[in-house]
């Protein structure tokens, strides 16, 4: 078989420039005219941005596509010619666009028999000119775009994946680049190049990659969380032994409590002391995530499920295998997603958003509320039959006003904590300090504490004491505080006291009536709860029983007519 190249007057009549309708045609389909630096430049921003592998790979699939549209003309332009000429389109075609010189060295193949051997010098690829420019010398052969055109142009005509290799290339500093195809399989590593022609995404890693993270991260303490449980209090221990005695059983445990009481923290513990502490622990806040893709999140999605499913990945039930999976907020699952769970906690098994096999999974659940559930179900958004399910073996977590002496010992676990993760040396608490932290309601519990610790080691002086004002630096009345008449913290009148305490003077009432209408104000606003109502007043309840004991033995006589009236009309 000669190998002279039949004469391109064919080809070259295929190529049409039309510059007063903007342009260019090779038959019938569209090319452009482009720099080859432009090219260059889109090559090194491939390298950089993500890296050499997945540069190469989206190249190759470039020429790849080139080679495949080029294929056709093949069959078209030389329809009666021997197979050879016909071939040859290729390499001339190449020559056109072009991308290099291409001079045949060996060319042999059976279309029937599906053999192929061709062996070609390159001159001039533009390709390993443009990579010198932009890296040097490389080691390895750089013509991508090309010997991916190549394998395009051949497999196409071979009707099955023929691999080129560049056995030299002028980017590596030969005077010219020699390129080698064979079937994929005929290649010793032939497999491993498979790689650069599939069109596995980048995004598809990234999303993996990104839900391994997700995993990992979930597994991970949050930084609040720092180390074990701490409390002394009564309430606490008798939180702690209920979890301890459950920790070493499969049952399915509820955490309830207000928020910021540390459930999650609780979860991890009970994780901890499980038999399964050396399982994955996963935390989801079912409150956090959008309702259209809690299902996903939980279960899993295969890809195609939704638009945006771009691949199939696992959710937390599955990430969770073999450990615990905290549900927190579960009072907030959307009533779809709560049938879905119930079927997964009765068959111990999930199916995949857009699936149709079903999973077994073994996961120890754990969930957290800061609802009633009961209430829930009443008000229909919650179905009764999982929170039977999910209510097997409840676990109150009292709020931090309740049990006041867990306060120091958190506070000062916290503060360590903090100093090590702002690098700050702080010695302590001021002693008003403590005592403003004893006196705070708490209404944002555990985490409210932990952020008011963080911020006063951010004020502290460095080797200094955390003060008051650095827990609480946004009351504008706090430098004003003081001990009021019982010994304890209170605030200074603000501005909007004394407007209050003008509108008392201006009604003429006595000291003993307006104190005697807040005793019963509060004791309404309690329900009668005597020790709710003291609570309010910043009262103990001995104290307020004494008060209003105190005011039934001066008589009534003593009393202004209108007290029995509604109260709260000051
Ligand atoms: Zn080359």
């Amino acid at each position: 078989m000669s190998l002279k190249y039949p004469p391109n007057d064919d080809l070259r009549r295929l190529l049409r420039f039309e510059p007063d309708s903007g342009a260019i045609w090779l038959g019938d389909r569209r090319m452009v005219l482009m720099h080859t630096m432009a090219l260059a430049a889109l090559r090194q921003d491939l390298m950089t941005s993500v890296g050499p592998e997945h540069a190469r790979r989206i190249l190759t699939r470039m020429g790849y596509a080139s080679g495949l549209c080029d294929a056709e003309y093949a069959r078209k332009t030389r329809p009666g010619d021997s197979l050879q000429d016909s071939f040859l389109v290729g390499p001339q075609l190449f020559m056109l666009e072009g991308a290099a010189r291409v001079t045949p060295v060996k060319l042999t193949f059976d279309i029937q028999a599906g053999q192929f051997y061709g062996e070609f010098n390159w001159e001039h690829s533009w390709e390993a000119y443009a990579h010198q420019q932009m890296f040097g010398l490389d080691e390895d052969p750089a013509c991508w775009t090309l010997l991916g055109y190549a394998s395009g142009y051949t497999s196409a005509f071979m009707g099955r994946l023929i691999l080129y290799k560049e056995t030299l290339c002028a980017a590596c500093g030969a005077d010219h680049c020699q390129i080698i195809g064979r079937p994929i399989e005929e290649w010793p590593d032939g497999e491993a190049h498979r790689v650069y022609f599939n069109d596995d995404s980048l995004m598809e890693k990234m999303e993996a990659l990104q839900s391994q993270v997700e995993a990992l991260k979930s597994t991970l303490g949050p930084v609040s969380q720092g180390g074990q449980l701490i409390g002394n209090s009564t309430a606490f221990h008798k939180a702690y032994t209920l979890m301890q005695k459950v920790a070493q059983t499969q049952v399915t445990v509820l955490l309830t409590g207000e928020t910021g009481v540390g459930k999650e923290r609780f979860a991890r513990a009970l994780h901890e002391l499980s038999t399964r502490a050396d399982g994955p622990f996963v935390a989801v806040n079912c409150a956090a995530l959008p309702s259209e893709l809690i299902e996903a999140e939980l279960f899993g999605v295969e890809k195609g499920a939704y638009t945006g499913a771009h691949a199939s990945r696992s959710g937390r039930f599955e990430r969770a295998d073999g450990g615990t999976l905290l549900l927190d907020e579960v009072g907030e699952l959307p009533l779809a997603a709560q049938a879905k769970l119930l079927r997964v906690l009765q068959e111990g098994e999930i199916e995949r958003v857009g699936g149709e096999t079903t999973r077994k999974v073994n996961v120890r659940l754990v969930a957290a509320t800061n609802v009633d559930l009961e209430q829930a179900v009443l008000a229909g958004r919650f179905r009764r039959d999982l929170m039977y399910r999910l209510n097997v073996y409840p676990i109150c977590i009292p709020p931090l006003r309740e049990r006041k002496t867990d306060i120091e010992p958190l506070a000062q676990g916290m503060l360590a904590r903090f100093c090590a993760l702002h690098s700050k040396r702080v010695l302590g608490f001021e002693e008003r300090a403590l005592q403003a932290l004893r006196q705070h309601d708490w209404p944002g519990n555990v985490r409210e504490l932990e952020n008011l610790v963080e911020r006063g080691v951010i004020l502290a002086r460095q080797a200094g004491m955390v003060e008051v004002e650095h827990l609480f630096p946004n009351q504008p009345d706090s430098v004003q505080t003081s001990l009021d008449a019982h010994g304890q913290l209170a605030r200074m009148p603000s501005v909007q006291d004394d407007d209050l305490s003008a509108r008392i003077l201006d009604s003429g009432s006595s000291l003993e009536d307006i104190e005697a209408r807040v005793l019963d104000h509060a004791v309404a606003r309690a329900r009668g709860n005597l020790s709710e109502a003291a609570r309010l007043l910043g009262l103990t309840r001995p104290q307020l029983a004494y008060r209003q004991k105190h005011r039934q033995s001066r008589g009534a006589s003593a009393s202004s007519p209108d007290l029995n009236r509604e109260p709260g009309t000051l």
